[in-house]
């Protein structure tokens, strides 16, 4: 039994066709699936098309959160309650395409990967922007974590096993992409091509996506602190060459004269204290935020709750 997941946030035009179209494709492959839906709080009718959608078809469960959560947080919602021996998770936009979806339950079946993972091909039609921002923002996850996700999508199967694994993990800040690559297991890649959006329009504003990226590399690594403490270290072995090239100055009666020099070095090491100070300062927003425990999404409303776990 396969749960398909998808967050899904005001898609309302297009919702309810989508979830036909995977619908049949997965009846044509005879694999026993069913739905759950994510309303990651729309504000327009998504919730009403959501609804209807789970009267028309038996097999269609849905959740609704109580605000936007997030796409991260919509999909672990669906994550701790969908009961099949496998999950997939899925655009609701259906920019990754479902026809794939067979061949990588064959490969879970038949083969015995545990996480099928879908890797963009071709990132489909982006806007400069987001391309631009994408590329950097991979740079640099790779940078600090080694981790290539430059190519990761969160269109992934995931075996029971890691669905359980992944419930252990308790942090309030997920990263699906970046978690599910720390979880390991045994993984294949199928690439795919994304498909341009068929309605509506990407709800990431630059906002959001400025946050996961933040949210995304302190919630998965250091590196920044200990770069902190190098920079730290390379500013005092400058510290001590000029000391010592000063105080020689100063003996020979050529100190270096006026506020230029002072002013200079005031400037330098006091961005490098600030910028160090607010990457500490991210970090323990971050413990603060883990320490709080509060739930990573709320749930105000769910359809067919029998066919899932209570979470
Ligand atoms: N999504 C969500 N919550 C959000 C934003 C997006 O659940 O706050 C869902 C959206 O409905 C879609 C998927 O996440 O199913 C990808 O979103 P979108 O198509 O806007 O992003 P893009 O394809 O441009 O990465
Ligand atoms: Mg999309």
């Amino acid at each position: 039994m396969l749960t398909v997941i998808m967050p899904v946030f005001e898609e309302a035009d297009q919702i309810s066709g989508n979830v036909t179209r995977v619908h049949s494709i997965l009846a044509d492959a005879d694999i026993d699936h069913q739905f759950l839906l994510v309303d990651d709080g729309s504000m327009d009718n998504t919730w009403d098309e959501i609804c209807k959608t789970t009267q028309a078809l038996d097999n269609v469960a849905a959740l609704r959160l109580s605000r936007n959560f997030g796409k991260e947080s919509a999909i672990c919602a669906a994550l701790q309650r969908c009961t099949g021996d496998a999950a997939l998770i899925i655009d609701s936009d259906l920019q990754h395409p479902p026809e794939l979806i067979p061949e990588m339950v064959r490969l879970w079946r038949e083969e015995g990967y545990q996480v099928v993972e879908g890797v963009k091909q071709d990132r489909g039609r982006e806007g400069v922007m987001s391309k631009l921002f994408a590329g950097l923002f991979y740079r640099i996850f790779r940078r600090l974590t080694g981790i290539d996700i430059g190519v990761a999508s969160d269109f992934k199967l995931l075996d029971k096993t890691v669905v359980d694994a992944w419930r252990t993990m308790p942090e309030i800040d997920t990263f699906f992409r970046g978690m599910s690559a720390w979880l390991g297991f045994r993984h294949v890649q199928v690439p795919f091509t994304v498909a341009p959006r068929a309605a509506g329009r990407s709800k990431w504003s630059f906002r959001k996506l400025l946050r996961l990226a933040a949210n995304s590399i302190t919630a998965y690594t250091a590196t920044p602190l200990y770069i902190v403490a190098i920079l730290g270290a390379i500013l005092m072995i400058g510290a001590l060459v000029l000391f010592v090239q000063t105080l020689i100055n100063k003996l020979l009666g050529i100190a270096s004269g006026g506020f230029t020099t002072v002013i200079i070095l005031q400037l330098l090491i006091g961005s490098c204290v600030m910028l160090s100070l607010g990457i500490i300062g991210v970090y323990l927003s971050k413990i603060y935020e883990e320490t709080k425990r509060r739930p990573r999404f709320v749930v105000c409303d769910v359809r067919k709750p029998g066919l899932m776990e209570q979470g």
